[in-house]
């Protein structure tokens, strides 16, 4: 049995450095909350909390005077800062550079009236820190047939100037698609059209090596937390060139029995699963056939 490891597997630099911070943190203050898990992945949230971190969904939640809040690398909206200030919090703020760089771009294009464009989940909290600099002039775009809608929206509504950026997870073959209609719809409208491909390198690069290493694997195996959209999005790259495609957060849930009929094992892991997943299930799977 062989099995291939993606290089890129695990921890990104982002949240690398929040978890590390958050453990730093941890250590020097007192008073420690974090908004949101610091990042999507139950056994790590599980040790920090142990270690005395709080975690909230909203700063209402902050009950000491004085209390030190950690900003996770998923960013927050603009009124947070606002609202901390007013109560007295002092944030510590873990806001992956790469997000800092699309509320940037987002808060300059919409100064200048652009309607932006941003292609992700709703919902997603990354997503919600963005919108916030979009001065209420933006669509959401997660699949690519909601784009006919929205291009009739741009026309019909004579809107001349757009931007285009992304969710730093977003799939980039759906970004690339729908960045060439854009392209083809707009411009022969004479529609000022800036597109910035704000897919995180990282993520681009774990898409790519996801992609190769199913094309090889005839099982293989996607490890990351339940509610991690990147874990997701690797699960469906892989399981488009795998059909043996399964998705786990720890090494119990992976069925070993059913790998003896396999050959070559791939496996890869989303930005927040830390090593101590990854090697839980290479260590299974090698003391038991390699
Ligand atoms: S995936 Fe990219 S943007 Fe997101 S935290 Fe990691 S390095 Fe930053």
């Amino acid at each position: 049995m062989e099995i291939i490891l993606g290089k890129t597997a695990g921890f990104c630099y982002g949240v690398k450095r929040a978890v590390e911070g958050a453990k730093k943190e941890i250590e020097e203050n007192n008073n420690l909350y974090c908004l949101g898990e610091i990042v999507h992945n139950k056994q790590v949230i599980e040790q920090l909390e142990k270690n005395g971190m709080t975690f909230i969904e909203t700063l209402n939640q902050v009950k000491q005077k004085n209390a030190n809040v950690i900003i996770r690398a998923h960013g927050v909206s603009k009124n947070i800062y606002e609202l901390a200030k007013d109560k007295n919090i002092k944030i510590k703020d873990y806001t992956c550079p790469n997000v800092l760089k699309i509320h940037e771009i987002a808060e300059k294009y919409a100064n200048e009236g652009y309607y932006i464009l941003l292609c992700g989940n709703e919902t997603h909290p990354e997503n919600i820190g963005t919108i916030s600099y979009c001065n209420e002039n933006y669509d959401v775009i997660e699949k690519e047939d909601e784009l006919d809608n929205i291009i009739q929206k741009i026309l019909e509504n004579k809107i001349n100037k757009v931007l285009l950026i992304s969710q730093t997870t977003y799939n980039l073959e759906k970004f690339n698609n729908i960045e060439k209609e854009l392209k083809n719809q707009l411009y022969k409208n004479n529609i000022d059209l800036v597109i910035k491909n704000t897919i995180c390198r990282a993520t681009e690069l774990r898409q790519k090596e996801t992609k190769e290493i199913a094309k090889k694997a005839d099982y293989m195996i996607i490890i990351g937390g339940k509610n991690s959209s990147n874990t997701k999005k690797l699960f469906e790259i892989a399981n488009k060139y795998c059909n043996n495609t399964v998705c786990i957060e720890t090494v119990e849930e992976l069925d070993i029995e059913k790998l003896k009929q396999f050959e070559t094992i791939g496996i890869m892991a989303g930005a927040s699963t830390p090593d101590e997943s990854i090697n839980d299930v290479i260590n299974k799977i090698t003391k038991k056939f390699v």
